[in-house]
């Protein structure tokens, strides 16, 4: 992977340092990650790459949320986005060069995504098979994975590796940071229990996870009980005000 020698190497302690911050430590590391990728597409180092380049080429540049990410003005912030425009050009000739080899060949059915095929079929009544361009369609598809999200993936599989390991090992410093945390997302725990090479590290999981769900829980509760008009003058605590924002961020994770 071409991007992975500009951005910097995951460290157990930047995971252990992400835990002091707020929501689920993974998640904060896949944004980080993505955040460091985003920024070398738009520094000389990352676009002269001629790897890159290529990489980008295969992939046909990025997956859709990791493109509005590129172009929000908000992440560019204050850096040139020469690197970008270079890099793009660079895609567009790529297509062009596709486009230009297409051609009409008799083929099976148009390699849709198999719920709009259908919907398709439906609506239009389209025959199941038909002479069609399939292979131009294929030829237009993109090769590679959207190489910001194969980065941030790669990371996460590290760092769940990483987490797993030393919490097979007891490794104080790591349960205590995690268990003061605001805990990992479902997803992250999911994966988590996928990487768990024994069963202590499930253990280890399933209780400082349910410490953080019973919180959650609790608050919850105390944020639907001051709604009765009957509590209203009792204040919410900070816990209590975003425990319906928490609970949805537990279900699905912020990571993008
Ligand atoms: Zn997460
Ligand atoms: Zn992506």
């Amino acid at each position: 992977m071409a991007i992975l020698k500009h951005t910097p190497p995951f460290s157990y302690f930047e995971l252990i340092d992400l835990c002091a911050q707020p929501g689920c430590p993974l998640c904060r590391l896949a944004d980080k990650t993505v955040d460091r990728a985003i920024i070398i597409l738009f520094d000389d180092g990352g676009v002269v790459d001629v790897d890159v380049r290529a990489e980008l080429r295969s992939s046909l540049g990025h997956c859709p949320q990791h493109a509005r990410y590129l172009i929000d003005p908000q992440r560019q912030g204050s850096r040139s986005p020469l690197g970008m425009a270079i890099v793009y050009a660079d895609i567009l000739k790529e297509v062009g060069r596709k486009l230009d080899a297409t051609t009409y060949t008799p083929g099976k059915n148009l390699p849709l995504d198999k719920q709009v095929e259908s919907q398709l079929n439906t609506w239009f009544n389209r025959p199941k098979k038909q002479p069609n361009a399939a292979a131009a369609v294929r030829s237009l598809q993109p090769e590679g994975r959207c190489p910001i999200c194969a980065r941030r993936d790669e990371t996460i599989a590290l760092a769940i590796d990483t987490l797993t390991t030393k919490l097979g090992e007891n490794e104080t410093k790591l349960i205590d940071a995690l268990t003061a945390s605001d805990g990992l997302c479902l997803p992250h725990l999911r994966q988590s229990i996928a990487f768990a090479k024994q069963p202590e590290v499930l253990d280890q999981l399933k209780r400082i996870t349910a410490g953080h769900m019973q919180q959650l829980a609790a608050d919850l509760e105390e944020f639907k009980r001051k709604q009765d008009y009957r509590y209203h003058d009792e204040k919410l605590t900070d816990g209590e005000r975003d425990a319906w924002q928490r609970v949805v961020r537990f279900m699905v994770g912020t990571a993008l």
